[in-house]
């Protein structure tokens, strides 16, 4: 082992996920290099200093040197981080909080086409408040409707998402935005794989169910059936001595979808205690982000505690910004927006994901900086997954990587909103994983000689948003034939890079059948071989396609050729449905009466 090592007493080490032998020694205050011998030694692995470990080596490495490793999650990690700029995240009420009732947030759940998307249209015909002026006309992701129950007037909010994927997939990410599932159930489809899913969601999260039992307008509609279906998973209907509320709707006529709102509002009363603090800075989740052509980045959050105001400081994951307008689903201004209230926020500098939690802080550096930390130990993260220990998996990937196009883009802009924007989104662009986008420069200002050589020195485009290449610059773009592509709006950048991506893509092939052909007669031909007679069943035969042997429903031969084609004694190029052929399959004798040839090719399949 290592001299310098120095060896530990059992003292508790913190390591963040991904950390390297450098950030191990500099813990105990080691000599890295030392470190990477005793891996090796010690533990019979290859890494270098700077090489993010797992958390086993890390921990295996404590182990012989007499420290205890801890290994610090994103999620304690991300809690620190706050704790440093003195905020916190989420938490439990305490006693000093001033809880106000917050309405119920539901999201609507079900097999596919069981009516969750006409069920939510339905709804958001039925706001009180909204109605007169036309209903709800925006979609932002979410919308809140306000309904008059036992004679008070009740809000709701609905995820305007309808299906398990988004419910999922925020709760993967840590975020509990629904507080009622109301799950859609057609009566006369009865339940369905999806809604079982649904349910097991729904229950996994500990949230309670409504059950919608949809298109009871239809003929054959059966909603007794569905209770009787559903009492198998446990959901039994209050009339049934349950505690689950079924109710009868058409979404399509709008057939009670008062009685639906109720059963939310009676559910959330009698088993959930919703109350949130009214008079603090804002918290909650994103729920959907996206640019916009005009506005840049927007942002759909709902807000689970305190209010969120205009030109309150915020950050919502890697994104931040100050909120400079807010809007409802009416497409209303407001100037505040309180517990259980989804709002678009305008005015963060990059589209947060869905899910992300977002936060208000006292100032807009701290917002900065916590954007800017958390962006950095995602890129850490990142890096981490990606190097990792050099396993057979890993060479694999880095051998399949070699065959990997890769598109290099150096940004510049007007302003550094500008550049951060069209980053964000050209890295959000999903092309698949056969192409990678890799972004080696940005910045502010005109595109200079160095972005050019930059460029020309990585095969590198050039976007330039409201900026040029002017003089020497320029005809040194010339010169190398770098590309440099101007553009003074942000979306048609990200078409064209998308576009370009797609391009890059490798062609997907896929099988067409040209033609089948049935074996009449067998004919042996001296020095050519067997001859097909046959009929032609379907479509065309054609000289040089490709083609296979069937016989009794079994391909017996693959990979053939029709490389001769006659019509009686004359060759043809190809010979249609209904006629009869000869066809020769070059040095493939094996031809039986009833057999059939199918021929085909390849063709290239459009990417959507
Ligand atoms: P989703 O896939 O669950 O979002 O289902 P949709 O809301 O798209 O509805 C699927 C189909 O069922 C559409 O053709 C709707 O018009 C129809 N549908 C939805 N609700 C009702 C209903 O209450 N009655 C009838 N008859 N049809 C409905």
């Amino acid at each position: 082992m290592g001299a310098m090592v120095q060896r530990g007493n059992g003292q508790v080490i913190r390591l963040p996920r991904g950390a390297s032998l450098a950030d191990f020694a500099d813990k105990i205050d080691a000599n890295p290099g030392a470190l990477v011998q005793v891996v090796f030694t010690q533990l019979g692995e290859m890494v270098t200093a700077t090489q993010s470990c797992t958390d086993e080596t890390l921990g295996l490495l404590g182990e012989t040197l007499g420290y205890v490793v801890s290994i610090v999650s994103p999620e304690d990690e991300d809690k620190e981080l706050l704790e440093s700029f003195d905020v916190t995240f989420g938490g439990e009420y305490g006693e000093d909080d001033d809880l106000q009732p917050r309405p119920p947030v539901v999201t609507v759940m079900g097999h596919v086409d069981h009516g969750k998307t006409k069920l939510l249209d339905a709804i958001r015909s039925t706001d009180v408040v909204a109605g007169e002026s036309g209903g709800i006309t925006q979609h932002i992701g979410a919308y809140q409707v306000r309904s008059m129950i036992e004679g008070n007037e009740r809000p709701i909010t609905f995820i305007d998402t309808p299906g398990h994927e988004a419910f999922t997939a925020m709760r993967a990410r840590g975020a509990q935005v629904t507080d009622i599932v109301v799950l859609v159930v057609a009566a006369d489809d009865g339940v369905k794989p999806q809604t079982i899913e649904a349910l097991n969601h729904a229950q996994a999260a500990g949230v309670p169910i409504v059950v919608a039992v949809n298109k009871i307008d239809k003929e054959g509609a059966d909603p007794q059936k569905v209770r009787g279906q559903l009492t198998e998973y446990g959901l039994v209907a209050e009339e049934y001595g349950g505690d689950t509320m079924f109710v009868d709707v058409s979404a399509r006529n709008r057939l009670n979808i008062d009685g639906l709102l109720e059963a939310v509002i009676l559910t959330a009363d009698a088993s959930l205690d919703l109350r949130a603090p009214v008079d603090t800075d804002a918290q909650g989740v994103a729920i959907e982000g996206r640019l916009d052509r005009g506005r840049g980045a927007v942002a759909t959050v709902l807000v689970q505690r305190g209010t969120l105001h205009v030109g309150d400081s915020i950050v919502a994951g890697d994104a931040f910004g100050r909120v400079r307008a807010m809007l409802d689903e009416n497409g209303d201004t407001l100037a505040e927006a309180g517990p259980a209230r989804p709002v678009q926020v305008l005015g963060f500098t990059s589209v947060p994901d869905a899910g992300d939690n977002f936060l208000v802080v006292p100032e807009d550096r701290v917002a900065r900086q916590i954007a800017e930390r958390r962006q950095a130990r995602e890129r850490n993260a990142e890096l981490a997954m990606s190097r990792g220990r050099p396993t057979l998996e890993t060479i694999l990937e880095r051998m399949k990587e070699g065959e990997k196009t890769q598109l290099n883009l150096i940004l510049k802009g007007d302003v550094s909103g500008s550049v951060e924007t069209v980053e964000d989104a050209l890295l959000k662009i999903d092309v698949g994983e056969e192409v990678s986008l890799r972004i080696i420069g940005r910045g502010v200002g005109a595109i200079t000689e160095n972005d050019v050589n930059l460029a020309s020195a990585s095969d590198a485009v050039i976007l330039g948003f409201n900026v040029r290449a002017e003089g020497k610059a320029r005809e040194l773009a010339e010169r190398e034939h770098v590309d440099v592509r101007y553009y003074s709006v942000i979306y048609a950048a990200i078409e064209d890079i998308e576009n370009a991506l797609k391009g890059m893509l490798k062609p997907i092939y896929e099988e067409a059948q040209l033609g089948t052909a049935e074996i009449r007669e067998v004919f042996r031909v001296p020095r050519i071989g067997n001859i097909a007679g046959s009929l032609v069943r379907s479509g065309t035969i054609r000289r040089n396609t490709k083609a296979r042997l069937v016989r009794d429903g079994v391909v017996v031969a693959e990979n053939l050729t029709v490389e001769s084609l006659k019509r009686f004694k004359d060759d043809a190029t190809e010979v249609r449905e209904g006629y009869e052929c000869g066809i020769g399959l070059g040095s493939y004798n094996d031809l039986k009466v009833d057999d059939v040839i199918e021929t085909y090719e390849q063709r290239e399949v459009p990417r959507v």
